[in-house]
């Protein structure tokens, strides 16, 4: 085995996902299985198909090219509003994309009708998260010119919340998007097939049926890796550890928890500050901020304490772990944060049974 590695329980998945496309179905709900947390890796992608998933949605065009090299024939969105130099690839590899620029729009049916095919939009709608999307005022008229194109599908609206703005999804904010649908269809005499209400944290809606009953579509990427941000549904009992880190120690010792000598800037120009707890017993894990966003760890044996890190290296109080010597390896669970940087990590090996 090469460490660092992430090991991977496809079990686990498929298991995740089918309870999140389970509690989706009894509300007619769809779910877009979210592959970007995980570099589009292809023995998790199968496993969230195997689970369940009949549609997938990526934010980088290059996972959705090597999904579709390696034979994945699902419908395959692009959920991140594409780039006009990538529009080509766009309208080749993806089924359709969400978006909020007419520009772009534009573009991807010029590329699609020189191509004989039509591509599919989400148009989406910003409901206060101030990340992409229209704001709702702007929707129809915007609709308006997305139905004059002639090799776009106007597929329906989406909307997206608790990412940059942090605003949490509610009945309230989501049902901008609802009663938006009901206008666009009303005032165009269109039917709009997807209405594409959130992420993992809308999920929660389900549970106190505050998911506005237009909603019929939810792109879930991290409830269904890690098994977080389902909070309302503790009973579902979701697995937070379909993804573990196995990093090994290079160094063991016995050292004062303070540095010695007159402190400055560490390696990322911060000025440290470490509390005086006396001699402790260290060990150093060979894993670092390179490959990882280290907040995002969590040991699994509680013992074991994270004091700080550097490009390459992750220091660990081991007092209470007189197992951990040389040579062991110590395992973590992952935020998604910690998850998308391994997974992205040269460095970092992947192993999955
Ligand atoms: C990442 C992303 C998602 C999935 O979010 P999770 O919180 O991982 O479920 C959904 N929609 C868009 C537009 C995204 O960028």
């Amino acid at each position: 085995m090469i460490y660092p590695s992430v090991k991977i329980d496809l079990e686990k998945l498929r298991n995740n996902t089918n309870r999140i496309v389970n509690l989706c179905k009894e509300k007619d709900i769809e779910v877009m299985g979210i592959t970007k947390g995980i570099c589009a890796f292809l023995p998790a992608v199968r496993a969230i198909i195997g689970g369940g998933a009949k549609k997938l949605g990526d934010s980088r065009i290059k996972n959705i090219k090597m999904m579709r090299k390696e034979g994945i024939g699902l419908p395959i969105y692009l959920i991140r509003c594409p780039m006009l130099s990538e529009i080509k690839e766009v309208v080749d590899l993806a089924d359709g994309s969400l978006n909020s620029e007419l520009e772009v729009i534009k573009a991807l049916s010029y590329e699609a009708l020189a191509e004989g095919k039509k591509h599919k939009v989400i148009l989406m709608v910003d409901v206060g998260d101030l990340r992409e999307g229209v704001m709702p005022e702007d929707a129809l008229d915007i609709t308006e010119e997305i139905l004059k194109l002639p090799a776009i599908e106007f597929e329906g609206i989406g909307t997206n919340t608790g990412c940059f703005g942090g605003v949490k999804p509610t009945y309230r904010n989501t049902k901008i998007l609802a009663d938006l649908a009901n206008c666009i269809e009303k005032k165009y005499s269109i039917e709009l097939k997807t209405i594409s209400g959130g992420n993992s944290d809308t999920l929660n809606l389900l549970k106190e049926s505050e998911l506005p009953p237009r909603v019929n579509q939810l792109r879930i990427g991290e409830a269904i890796l890690l098994g977080t941000r389902v909070n309302k549904f503790p009973e579902l009992q979701f697995y937070r550890d379909s993804f573990v880190l196995e990093a090994e120690i290079i160094e063991v010792k016995m050292k004062p928890s303070r540095p010695i000598g007159e402190i400055a800037c560490d390696a990322f120009g911060k000025v440290p500050v470490f509390e005086d707890k006396g001699l402790m017993r260290r060990a150093i894990a060979a894993i670092g901020r390179q490959d990882c966003i280290i907040e995002g760890l969590s040991p699994l044996k509680d013992l074991i304490e994270i004091i700080g890190s550097s490009s390459d290296h992750l220091i660990l109080d081991v007092t209470k772990s007189k197992d951990i010597n040389v040579g062991s390896k110590v395992r973590f669970r992952l935020s998604y944060s910690a998850l998308i940087t391994l997974m992205n990590s040269n460095y970092v090996t992947k192993n999955y049974s």
